[in-house]
């Protein structure tokens, strides 16, 4: 039997020596006590594109059947869930509620034990910085059988190293949330074209005070010097509360597809709607639609087929920003080689708990690229290197293969965040980065 697990983006592929779905605490003793593993890790819904959720040769925890809602207070606002439980189903217990979560990445299909281990930002950072912001507390299972509850009062040093840890300080059990208060689930967007990188940061400065949703689309038949400035907010009226029943569309079949061809038609259908299907001004939408537009396909990624592709994940310094942007478009554009898919969004100053968590102020721009080998690796070590001269970093849920040395300057708190690391949790990311460290 194949147990090969992939990352999201294909190009990652992970052999687990045994596969294990605990339901309670007690499970998960048993395998943290029999003495028969070389290592363990957690892993959600499998959405992080590279290796840090697979586990060669280790224990794979699969944590999508630890997924009871706990507790959810009406008044506070406070919500306890176990780490499996995704952010979908959180979003469909809220409905009709009135709360919502206030920091989401770009799918639903995401667990809330992954949603940590990554400290996953949304396109509302510069307001309210990582998901880690709005963690009360969890409680974390380590490989001694031990149980910690962790917040910033109690074991604060593992509740921050868990935060952005990638998995790799035990396993998450189940966390209490805040959430954020909505009128409704209707949002009012705004769509403005730029023709130009300057624009497309002097349009950010205009507009930082008034809108919290920000994101941008840059075009790729135009080499992504031109797109559209996305904004949106809550509306402020009393509207529409229930989040849609969402229809699943699968592409599972082409997984095995020998080329990425179907993947990059998709990718000019989406960029074709981007481009001409949307009108700019103001427009009144949901908050479906804003937050989460790439499940409209939920399984895009296996039509890349057995290539698979890959996101580069970066974020630049706010000074430095627009020319390091206009530099890795141009590196880009030298290979010959085109890009399927680029989205940009801010980071703002408030920082997470987490010691390794991704954001820091500037701008983020995720690059997907189809995988053709070595030219496409070679591509992707000039594009670090624009990252690395320019005081940026990459983030680690989307990489596949940064170097260690990247890694390690990126994330300066690396130090404080060994001495929690569980010694038995380990995920070929980490390894990686050990190995030609
Ligand atoms: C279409 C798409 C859009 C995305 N948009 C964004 C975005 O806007 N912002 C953003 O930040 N990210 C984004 N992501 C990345 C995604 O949010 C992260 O990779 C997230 O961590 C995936 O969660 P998961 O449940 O699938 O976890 P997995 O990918 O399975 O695992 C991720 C990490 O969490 C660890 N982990 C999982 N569960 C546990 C647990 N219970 N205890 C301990 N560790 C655990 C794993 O070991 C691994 O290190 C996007 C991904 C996709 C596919």
């Amino acid at each position: 039997m194949d147990r090969s697990t992939y990352g999201w983006g294909g190009v990652s592929t992970g052999t687990p020596a045994y596969t294990f779905a605990p339901t309670s605490v007690r499970d998960l003793k048993q395998i943290f006590s029999s003495g028969e593993h070389k290592s363990f890790l957690g892993r959600g819904l499998g959405r992080s594109y590279g290796d840090c959720a697979l586990n060669t040769d280790g224990a794979l925890i699969d944590c999508r059947f630890l997924n009871r809602l706990l507790s959810f207070d009406p008044e506070t606002g406070i919500l306890k869930c176990e780490a499996g439980v995704s952010i979908l189903n959180v979003n469909r217990l809220l409905s009709t509620t009135g709360w919502m979560l206030p920091v989401v990445p770009g799918t639903q299909w995401v667990t809330i034990g992954g949603a940590i281990a990554n400290d996953v930002h949304g396109k509302n950072h510069v307001q309210e910085g990582c998901f880690g912001a709005h963690l009360i507390a969890l409680k974390l299972a380590r490989s001694n059988g031990e149980v910690f509850d962790c917040s910033l009062e109690s074991n604060n040093e593992l509740f921050a190293a868990t935060i952005g840890g990638l998995g790799l300080t035990g396993l998450i059990l189940s966390a209490k949330l805040q959430l954020r208060r909505i009128q409704s689930l209707t949002m009012k967007a705004r769509r403005i074209p730029f023709d130009q990188l300057s624009t497309l940061f002097s349009l950010a400065d205009e507009h930082f005070e008034a809108w919290e949703y920000h994101s941008v689309w840059l075009d790729p038949a135009t080499g992504c010097r031109k797109g559209h400035y996305i904004m949106a907010n809550h509306s402020q009226r009393q509207g529409n509360l229930t989040w849609p029943a969402k229809r699943r569309i699968r592409f599972g079949v082409m997984a095995g597809f020998p080329s990425d061809l179907p993947g990059r038609l998709v990718m000019k259908t989406g960029n074709l709607w981007y481009r001409r299907g949307i009108r700019s001004g103001a427009q009144e939408t949901t908050a479906d639609a804003v937050l989460y537009p790439l499940d409209r396909l939920p399984d895009w990624n296996a039509l890349f087929g057995k290539p698979g592709f890959f996101q580069h994940q970066s974020v630049l310094p706010t000074a430095v920003a627009e020319s390091a942007l206009d530099e890795l478009l141009s590196v880009i554009e030298t290979s010959g080689q085109r890009v399927l898919l680029a989205v940009g969004k801010w980071f703002g100053p408030r920082s997470s708990p987490g010691l390794m968590s991704f954001p820091v102020p500037g701008f983020s721009i995720a690059l997907d690229l189809a995988n053709h080998g070595t030219k496409t690796h070679k591509l992707l070590d000039t594009l670090d290197g624009v990252v690395a001269d320019c005081g940026g970093k990459l983030y680690p849920a989307k990489d596949a293969r940064m170097s260690p040395t990247l890694f390690t300057s990126g994330y300066p708190k690396l130090e404080q965040f060994t001495q929690q690391h569980d010694p038995l949790f380990a995920s070929d990311f980490w390894r990686r980065m050990e190995q030609s460290g």
